[in-house]
C-alpha cells in the first residue's frame, strides 16, 4: 500500500500484536494513525515462527482490546490461529496498515519526528509509536571458533520443522521455551540424537496443573516484589512432576520471578521433561567453543555433532532506530517504555518492549489504551 502522511498525527512502526493493538486503541479515541511494517502482512513475527508453536499463554489472556481470540482456537492457541486472528483484528478495527515500509532511522526535526525508511521515503508526524518486536534481531553469541564450524549452525529463528534433521545429531543450544521445545521436536521428529546444551538451568513448571495456568501465578504476582514472590512460590509444593535434578537439571538456586526479572523465564512444559527421563533428550554442559567439526563444552567434553541449533535468544534492535536519542538503557530497551514519553523525546513512545512474567501479549493489551490515552493528552 502507498504511504502517505499527509495529516496523519500518529506514525506506529511496527505490525505486530503491540502496534495492531497501539491502533486500535487510538481508533478508539478517534485518533488516525498508519502502521508502518517492513513485511508483506502483519503479523510477521509470528508467521516465522516454528511449526509446532502454542501459545504458552491463555487464549483469554493472550487477546488484544476489543476483540476475544476464537473459542474454537482453543485454551492453548496454534501460531497459525494466531496469525489469523491478528488479520483479523486488523480488518474489525479498520486499521490502515502501510506494508513494505522499513524505517531505518526516527530522528526529531523541531516540533515533529521524521522518519526515514527504505526507497528513500521520508515521514513526518508528531507522534510515533516503536513497536518493533522484543524479539527483534536473532542473537547468535560470539563462540571463539564459530566461523570454523564445519556442521550446520542456525538459529532458532530459522528452524521451522524437524523433517530436515532427521537422521541427524542434533544440539539444541539454550533451556528456554523454544530450546526445550525445539530439542522436543526434534527428538519426536526422527533425529537419530539430540542433545541440550545448558548453561544456567531453568524453572521448569507445567503449562496449567488441575485446570490452573501457570500463567495465572504470574499475573497474581506480577506487582509483587520479586524476593516475596519467589518466597510464596517456595513455599508451594515441590511438584516431582518437573524434578529433573537426576537428569544433569537440578533446580535453580534462585526464585522463579527473580529470574524473570533478569530475562529467563520457566519454562513451561509441554514433553520435554518426559523426552529427558526417556533419554531422547540429553541434557549436557554449555558451549564454550567451536572447532573444526567439534563443540568443546564447558566441562571439557567434546562432541561433533551435524548440527546445532542456537535457540539464544534476541536482540530489541533498538540502537540503529533510536539509539542516537537517548531514549535507551544499556540493554538497548527503552528506558521509558510504554505511556510516559521520555523527557528528551516528547511524542516517542514504545509498547511491547517489557517482558513481564504475566506474559507480554496480556502486557501489550493493557499498555495500548494507555499509551492512546498519552497520546490524546500530548496532542489535544
Ligand atoms: C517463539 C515465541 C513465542 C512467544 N510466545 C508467547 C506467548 O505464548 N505468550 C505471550 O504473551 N508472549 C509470547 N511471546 C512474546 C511476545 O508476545 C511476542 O514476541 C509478540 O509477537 C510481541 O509483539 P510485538 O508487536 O511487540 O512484536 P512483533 O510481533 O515482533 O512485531 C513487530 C513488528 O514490527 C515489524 N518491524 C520491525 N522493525 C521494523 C522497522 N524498522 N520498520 C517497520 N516494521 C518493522 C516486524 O516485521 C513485526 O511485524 C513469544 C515470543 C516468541 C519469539
Amino acid at each position: 500500500m502507498p504511504v502517505s502522511d499527509e495529516g496523519t498525527p500518529v506514525h506506529v512502526i511496527g505490525a505486530g500484536p503491540a502496534g495492531l493493538a497501539t491502533a486500535a486503541a487510538l481508533r478508539e479515541r478517534r485518533i488516525s494513525s498508519v502502521v508502518l511494517e517492513k513485511s508483506p502482512s502483519v503479523g510477521a513475527t509470528w508467521r516465522a515462527q516454528y511449526d509446532r508453536l502454542r501459545l504458552h499463554t491463555t487464549r483469554r489472556w493472550s487477546a488484544l482490546p476489543g476483540l476475544p481470540i476464537p473459542r474454537p482456537a482453543g485454551r492453548w492457541v496454534h501460531r497459525d490461529d494466531f496469525v489469523a486472528y491478528l488479520e483479523r483484528y486488523t480488518e474489525h478495527h479498520g486499521i490502515e496498515v502501510a506494508t513494505g515500509v522499513e524505517v531505518d532511522t526516527v530522528e526529531r526535526r523541531g516540533e515533529r519526528w521524521t522518519l526515514h525508511a527504505n526507497g528513500g521515503r521520508r515521514l513526518t508526524a508528531p507522534v510515533v509509536v516503536i513497536a518493533t518486536g522484543h524479539s527483534h534481531t536473532a542473537h547468535l553469541p560470539p563462540w571463539p571458533g564459530r566461523e570454523s564450524f564445519t556442521g550446520d549452525l542456525l538459529h532458532a529463528s530459522r528452524y521451522r520443522s524437524p523433517g530436515p534433521y532427521a537422521d541427524r545429531d542434533v544440539l539444541v543450544v539454550g533451556a528456554g521455551n523454544t530450546g526445550t521445545e525445539l530439542a522436543l521436536d526434534l527428538a519426536e521428529g526422527g533425529a537419530s540424537r539430540v542433545r541440550l546444551a545448558v548453561r544456567t538451568p531453568p524453572h521448569l513448571t507445567r503449562r496449567s496443573t488441575l485446570g490452573w495456568p501457570a500463567q495465572a501465578s504470574g499475573v497474581l504476582c506480577r506487582r509483587l516484589p520479586a524476593a516475596l514472590a519467589d518466597g510464596l512460590a517456595a513455599r508451594a509444593p515441590r511438584s516431582s512432576a518437573t524434578d529433573l535434578s537426576a537428569h544433569g537439571l537440578p533446580r535453580p538456586g534462585t526464585g522463579p520471578y527473580t529470574r524473570a526479572g533478569q530475562g529467563a523465564h520457566p519454562v513451561r512444559d509441554t514433553g520435554f521433561v518426559r523426552a529427558v527421563r526417556e533419554g531422547r533428550v540429553e541434557v549436557v554442559a554449555a558451549v564454550e567453543s567451536f572447532e573444526g567439526p567439534a563443540v568443546r563444552l564447558a566441562d571439557g567434553e567434546e562432541i561433533k555433532p551435524d548440527t546445532v541449533v542456537a535457540a539464544t535468544g534476541y536482540r530489541s534492535g533498538l540502537e540503529e532506530l533510536v539509539g542516537h536519542l537517548g531514549v535507551l538503557g544499556d540493554d538497548g530497551l527503552p528506558l521509558r517504555p510504554g505511556p510516559r514519553a521520555h523527557p528528551a523525546a516528547p511524542g516517542l513512545f514504545f509498547t511491547g518492549f517489557t517482558h513481564p512474567v504475566s506474559g507480554l501479549l496480556r502486557e501489550i493489551a493493557r499498555t495500548a489504551p494507555r499509551v492512546a490515552r498519552a497520546i490524546d493528552r500530548a496532542t489535544a
